[in-house]
């Protein structure tokens, strides 16, 4: 991980990623310049990288604000549309945007063995199933939709709203004879915000484009 100190934004500070984010960032040595949620933004200096966890309503500000401070960008906001996806793609030409749906190592790599492994099993049934805190607002999740997408074929989504559950995603493969499946649990939000973290040190020194995490995770190892 760099060793040098960032000036970073927070775009949803005041919700639980962005509270768990800016715990992360400042306890490691990292100075929060930018904050904006639904009720305010303040700005007291130009942010290198912001980093966005809030709602796919604040996308165009937040692109605004990047485009504002010439700062790179970091969104795990999920229930992103074709339309989002527009506006990263636009800023990417001019700064390093990294977009995941999921900001855990370990569904990165689930996400690179179904894409190399789900084929194996295209004639078996698939079903995917995600279990969230109750106050989540989108379903199914981004990672399912990731993970499905990683698949390479359509399937049953199912999720659960359960309590204060951070994240449980599970990929169920069957056939006549057997069951595989693949499991991945984020026991805290401490995971997301270490993901980001990462991404936000390498969106700072990188050359402009829209990267992925496992861009990040390759990067890095
Ligand atoms: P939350 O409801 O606790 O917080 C949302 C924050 O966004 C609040 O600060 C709110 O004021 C702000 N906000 C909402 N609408 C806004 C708008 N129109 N303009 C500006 N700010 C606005 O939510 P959360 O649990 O922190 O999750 C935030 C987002 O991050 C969700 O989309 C969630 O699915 C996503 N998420 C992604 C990952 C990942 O790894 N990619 C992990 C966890 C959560």
């Amino acid at each position: 991980m760099a060793a040098r100190a960032i000036k970073y934004g927070i775009v949803g500070c005041s919700g639980r990623m962005g509270q768990e984010i800016a715990k992360l960032f400042g306890g490691s040595g990292h100075e929060l310049v930018l904050t904006s949620d639904l009720s305010k933004t303040e700005c007291k200096a130009k942010p290198e990288v912001l980093v966005d966890f809030s709602s796919h309503a604040a996308l165009a500000k937040t692109v605004e604000l990047c485009e504002a401070h010439a700062a790179a960008l970091v969104v795990g906001t999920t229930a992103l549309g074709e339309e989002h996806f527009a506006l990263l793609r636009e800023l990417g030409k001019k700064t390093a945007v990294v977009q995941s749906f999921n900001f855990a190592t370990g569904v990165n790599v689930l996400k690179m063995i179904l894409q190399d492994y789900a084929p194996l099993l295209s004639d078996w049934d698939l079903e995917i199933e995600e279990v969230h805190h109750n106050k989540k607002k989108d379903a199914p999740s981004g990672t399912a939709i990731l993970l499905r997408e990683a698949t390479g074929r359509p399937c049953p989504t199912h999720s659960l709203r359960l309590g204060g559950v951070p994240g449980d995603h599970s990929v169920h493969f069957a056939n006549d004879g057997e069951v595989l499946s693949l499991t991945h649990r984020a026991l805290s939000r401490g995971v997301f915000a270490l993901g980001a973290l990462r991404a936000a040190l390498f969106a700072a020194d990188a050359e402009k484009g829209l990267y992925t995490f496992e861009d990040v995770l390759k990067h890095i190892s």
